[in-house]
Formats: C-alpha cells, sequence, structure tokens
C-alpha cells in the first residue's frame, strides 16, 4: 500500500479549477460573485432573492463523539462527505464550514481544512487570513472597546453642555443629530429631531451614558492565543489620568461580533444585532448598548463585506462555503446561517420531480457542544429544519473513551489504539451511544461515520455498527474518505441521503420561556448527563441582572469543555454523579444568547510549550508554504 502523503503535500499537488468556474457550476449568477484572485470568491447575498421560489435542498449537520487528542476527524469527514455525494454520486453537494482561528492554527490544533484526500483548498488560503473576515470582526470589535473607555474618559471631564455640543456640533450655525443618534434619542423617548429644542434635562440624559465601569462586559480581541492578555490594566498613559481600568481580551472567535456575523439572516438583521449589544450597565442599572453609544452603523460597515460567505472547493473539485468561525467550547460553535441558507438554495429543487442537492454543515467539538447550539441557537434563529445528522467516531478516540492510556505528544501511540481490542472499544462505545440518544432527542435521523484509520479492524467495525443500531442510529458506516477521498466516503453519502428521506420530527430541546436557570439545568440534565447545577452566587446575580434587564428569554450557549460531556476534562466516556458549577453567566444580547462559564473555562487560550507554528515556513524561491497541517 502507498503511504498516504501529508495533508499540505496532497493539497498542494492538486490544481485547484477556478473558482468562477465553481461559481458558474453551482448557478451563481455573474453579478453575485465577488473574486478574491484565483481561488476564492465572496458570495452576494442577492442570490438569497434570486432563488427565494426554490425549495430547500436536504441540509445535514456532520458533529461528533467527544473529542480526544486522538481525533475524531469532522472536518475531514465533512468534506470526504461532500466529495462522495458530489463528485461520486452525481448529487448538488455543498460543504459549510467555520474558518479556522489563527489561535489554534499556530498553537496546539494546527489547520481546519480537513485531512488526507479530504481537504478544502487552497488549505494555507483557507488556514490563513482567507478573505479577511476574522481581521474585519476583530477591527469592529476592538473600535467599540476603544469607543467606550474613550466615552467614559470624555464623560468624567467635561460638563453635560460640553459633551452635548461636541455631539452635535454646529455645521454653519446649525447643530443636527446623526441617524445613529436619533436611536438613543428614540430610547430614551426624547421626541425631538432639533438639538437646539433638549430641555437641560433631556441634555444630560442624551450626553451621559453614565457606565458604571465595574459592569463593562466588552473585552477587547485578537486571533492568537495570547494568555498574557487575559488579564490587563488599560489607561496607564499619563493623558488618560488616572482613568485606569482593568480589563482583558478574548480571542477573536469568540467575540459577540463572530457570533453575530454567525447568526445574522440578512445586513438589516445584523445591524439590528450589532446596535443591540450590550456592553455595560448604567449606574442606574439600564443596560448600555452599542447604538446608545453611537457605534452600531460603524461596526455594521466595518463588517459589511464579511457578512458575505466565501466560496472554495474541495480537493475534487466540489463547493464549499467558508464563513465565520466561532468556538464550539466558548461561542456557538457553528458557521454561518447565511452560508447555508445560499447552500440550501443552490442544491434546492423547482419542483418535486426534482432531485434535491445536500447541504453538510459542520458543528464544532462533540455533539453535546456544537450539535446542541446548532439545534437550540443557530436552528432556532434560522427557522431551517434540518433532515439528519451524522455523528463521526473513531475506533481509537472510542477506545479512550472505553479507558485507554493518555497519548503523550512526541511519544508513539500505545499499542491498544493501533491493534485490535474489542473490549475496550466495546466500553468506550458508552460515549457514542450516549450522543446518539441525544441526537435522536431532537427528532432526527443519526447516521454514524466511523472515519477509518489504516489500522482499524473490520471486527472493531462491527462492534461499533451493532452498538449504534441498538442506540437507535439509522445506520453506522465505516469510511475511508482521509486515504481514498470522494471515493471512500460513497457508502456514507448513500446511508446519508437515505437517512434524508426518513420521516423527521424535529423539536428543540427547551423553551426559551422558561427561566435561565431552568433552561440551564436542562441541557446539563438531558444532555450532559449531571445530576443538577450549583450556581454560584456572582452568577445567581448576573441572572437576576439578565432577568429584570428583559433577557431572560434568550437561548443558551454553555462554555464548557470539549473533552467531557460533564465540566471536567479528565472525565471520559460517559461521567454519572456529578454536578455542575455555574461559575458566571454572560450575555450577548446582539448575538442573542446567554453564556453560562462553566468550571475553569477560559475565553482566551495560550500556546503550548511546542506550538504549531514550529513547523510552519515558507520556502522563499517559490514561495510555497510548508508544514501547515
Ligand atoms: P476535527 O474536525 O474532528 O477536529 P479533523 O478533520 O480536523 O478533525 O482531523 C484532525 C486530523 O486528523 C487531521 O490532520 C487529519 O488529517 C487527521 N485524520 C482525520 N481522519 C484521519 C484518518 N482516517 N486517518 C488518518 N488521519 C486522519
Amino acid at each position: 500500500k502507498e503511504p498516504v502523503p501529508s495533508d499540505i503535500d496532497i493539497a498542494m499537488s492538486q490544481t485547484p479549477k477556478a473558482i468562477s468556474q465553481i461559481a458558474a457550476e453551482v448557478g451563481l449568477a455573474g453579478g453575485e460573485v465577488e473574486l478574491y484572485g484565483e481561488n476564492k470568491a465572496k458570495v452576494g447575498l442577492s442570490v438569497l432573492d434570486r432563488l427565494s421560489y426554490r425549495k430547500d435542498g436536504k441540509y445535514v449537520v456532520v458533529t461528533g463523539i467527544t473529542p480526544t487528542p486522538l481525533g475524531e476527524g469532522k472536518s475531514t469527514t465533512t468534506i470526504g462527505l461532500v466529495q462522495a455525494l458530489g463528485a461520486h454520486l452525481n448529487k448538488a453537494a455543498f460543504a459549510c464550514v467555520r474558518q479556522p482561528s489563527q489561535g489554534p492554527t499556530f498553537g496546539i490544533k494546527g489547520g481546519a481544512a480537513g485531512g488526507g484526500y479530504s481537504q478544502v483548498i487552497p488549505m494555507d488560503d483557507f488556514n490563513l487570513h482567507l478573505t479577511g473576515d476574522i481581521h474585519a470582526v476583530t477591527a469592529a470589535n476592538n473600535l467599540l472597546a476603544a469607543a467606550i473607555d474613550a466615552r467614559m474618559f470624555h464623560e468624567n471631564t467635561q460638563s453635560d453642555k460640553a459633551m452635548f455640543n461636541r455631539l452635535c456640533p454646529a455645521k454653519k450655525g446649525v447643530r443636527s443629530f446623526s441617524s445613529v443618534m436619533m436611536k438613543r434619542l428614540e430610547k430614551l423617548g426624547i421626541k425631538k429631531t432639533n438639538p437646539a429644542d433638549l430641555t437641560p434635562e433631556e441634555i444630560n440624559r442624551f450626553a451621559r451614558l453614565d457606565i458604571d465601569p465595574s459592569t463593562i462586559t466588552w473585552q477587547r480581541i485578537i486571533d492568537t492565543n495570547d494568555r498574557f492578555l487575559r488579564q490587563i490594566t488599560i489607561g496607564q498613559g499619563a493623558a488618560e489620568k488616572g482613568h485606569e481600568r482593568q480589563t482583558g481580551f478574548d480571542i477573536a472567535v469568540a467575540s459577540e461580533c463572530m457570533a453575530v456575523l454567525a447568526l445574522a439572516t440578512d445586513l438589516k438583521d445584523m445591524r439590528q444585532r450589532l446596535g443591540r449589544m450590550v456592553v455595560a450597565s448604567s449606574r442606574g442599572g439600564e443596560p448600555i448598548t452599542a447604538d446608545d453609544i453611537g457605534i452600531g452603523g460603524a461596526l455594521t460597515v466595518l463588517m459589511k463585506d464579511a457578512i458575505k460567505p466565501t466560496l472554495m472547493q474541495t480537493l475534487e473539485g466540489t463547493p464549499v462555503f467558508v464563513h465565520a468561525g466561532p468556538f464550539a467550547n466558548i461561542a456557538h460553535g457553528n458557521s454561518s446561517i447565511l452560508a447555508d441558507r445560499v447552500a440550501l438554495k443552490l442544491a434546492g429543487t423547482d419542483g418535486d420531480d426534482m432531485d434535491p442537492g445536500y447541504v453538510i454543515t459542520e458543528a464544532g467539538f462533540g455533539a453535546d457542544m456544537g450539535m446542541e447550539k446548532f439545534f437550540d441557537i443557530k436552528c432556532r434563529v434560522s427557522g431551517l429544519t434540518p433532515d439528519a445528522v451524522v455523528l463521526v467516531a473513531t475506533i481509537r478516540a472510542l477506545k479512550m473513551h472505553g479507558g485507554g492510556p493518555e497519548v503523550v505528544a512526541g511519544k508513539p501511540l500505545p499499542g491498544v489504539y493501533t491493534t485490535e481490542n474489542l473490549e475496550l472499544l466495546e466500553r468506550g462505545c458508552a460515549n457514542m451511544v450516549k450522543h446518539i440518544q441525544n441526537a435522536r432527542k431532537f427528532g432526527l435521523p443519526v447516521v454514524v461515520a466511523i472515519n477509518r484509520f489504516t489500522s482499524d479492524t473490520q471486527a472493531e467495525m462491527d462492534v461499533i455498527k451493532k452498538l449504534a443500531l441498538e442506540a437507535g442510529a439509522f445506520d453506522a458506516v465505516a469510511c475511508e474518505h482521509w486515504a481514498k477521498g470522494g471515493a471512500g466516503a460513497v457508502d456514507l453519502g448513500n446511508a446519508v441521503i437515505k437517512a434524508c428521506d426518513q420521516p423527521k420530527d424535529f423539536k428543540l430541546l427547551y423553551d426559551l420561556n422558561l427561566s435561565i436557570e431552568e433552561k440551564i439545568e436542562i441541557i446539563c440534565k438531558e444532555i450532559y448527563g449531571a445530576d443538577g447545577i450549583d450556581i454560584s452566587d456572582e452568577a445567581r446575580a448576573k441572572i437576576d441582572t439578565y432577568t429584570k434587564q428583559g433577557f431572560g428569554n434568550l437561548p443558551i450557549c454553555m462554555a464548557k469543555t470539549q473533552y467531557s460531556f460533564s465540566h471536567d476534562p479528565t472525565l471520559k466516556g460517559v461521567p454519572t454523579g456529578f454536578r455542575v458549577p455555574i461559575r458566571d453567566v454572560r450575555a450577548s444580547v446582539g448575538a442573542g444568547f446567554l453564556y453560562p462559564l462553566l468550571g475553569a473555562m477560559q475565553t482566551m487560550p495560550g500556546l503550548p510549550t511546542r506550538p504549531c507554528f514550529f513547523d510552519v515556513d515558507i520556502e522563499p524561491e517559490t514561495g510555497k508554504v510548508v508544514g501547515l497541517f
């Protein structure tokens, strides 16, 4: 057998089609495609209007068992599956994936373009800046952060009148409100359009946000694993006159602006969500929004191109949409609603006599994280109904859940992972079974994709299949797309096609009208298998505030370790007999969810001793990137 070359060597050895060709093949019209060089294009949202009459294609979410350091290959399977459907089974098939963050790319994980013969290409473009969306998100977030501190500084150092006069400067002797300012007037119930008509009391309310610095939740962001920015002091320059404050950085892909990008349903909706984002409370206890600060419009302008999904391709020349990139542990972990909708229309049909196309969208980390959030947050907002779930599992990862030894980076893999061990595997399958049962709670058929490694045996495949079917899976299929490309996932493709035609009874896990506490408890008990939750005093106070401020009816985005069903990353398999500590609760009002922080969850990762960047280099003669995996 020929060994499979490295991911980057495979990716580089394929000549991509011109992206304009892919765009034409999938039925995009000329005016809908903005080329970013030869291999990437942004797709204008007008395509949604043009194709609004069409019935959507089939909608499939790819998720996985609880991740281990051994990897399950969700991205690889997403790409392998669309290659099978699109290049071997003659279906219109789109992959919708997230844009990778530079945090993991240069940190622990490496790239996220898939692997082996199932990849998005060009993988260096995909893993690096792509079309700049993460930069746009970062620019928007940090403009708002700068605006908050500057606003507090100016309010603290000026009278009401001086603030007001500067906010509404006289042009040719006349003062006026900008359209953004009118939003604040409307919120304050001041029905005046001429600044000269405001009373001193109204001037005071308009000009003074009176932000309580201890309530600011808005952090700065950067797309780098920079743990030393987790907590910082700002305002130490002499010109800031002692206006110092403790704050910190989050990773860009955990930010609310990124979540807004992923959940926006059109440009107007994105404008409203960005304006609605709550950054702090006033000393009087009122939530302060981006629109109060007058910045919702500017943020939208910074993100106006980011709202368009980026079209790329697989190694086998089938289409891929890359859009938005929220992490699945500290954010909601799904690519954008807009990319899915564009793909569903392009894969759609004009009538029931036509063969539907397939949209394969990936949800991050295990099904307890990305999939639950896919349904309860993303599908709730989009109103889209998925047709099937693909749950990716590997034999080696299941063995680890069954009690297999830890792996040590740089050391050879312990033998149990590369030789048959049915007992360990069978025990570990409990993790898969719980994920299947969880997915079934949403009323959809589940296909288990057993992502095959070369050392896996047929007897091991049979064990997984038997246990998966007993747990209620529609099918369980071994696949070899990593080694063989789409040809290795044809059986999976056929199983997915059949699953999509099964009757379904899609339902969400919880009702939004339940209390915040009840919603958190339902997720912890139903999905994680916890006995209950323990809410800290800090979290309790936040829950009370958010409920009082009218945000109690938002869905819940759990910030939890991806390495366990529980909050404790060391508990593998299916932990039982645990209670989940809710350390803190934060609100992303614009994105539209509340996020409880469980256990020791951090919103800024760090770099390990031996980060992936050690492998990355460039060949100066050719400009070729090496070492991105
Ligand atoms: P996930 O999306 O679950 O994080 P990826 O699809 O990114 O996982 O895969 C992680 C790594 O594992 C990639 O480098 C990929 O090349 C490798 N990989 C995936 N499937 C296989 C397989 N069947 N055999 C060998 N390596 C694989």
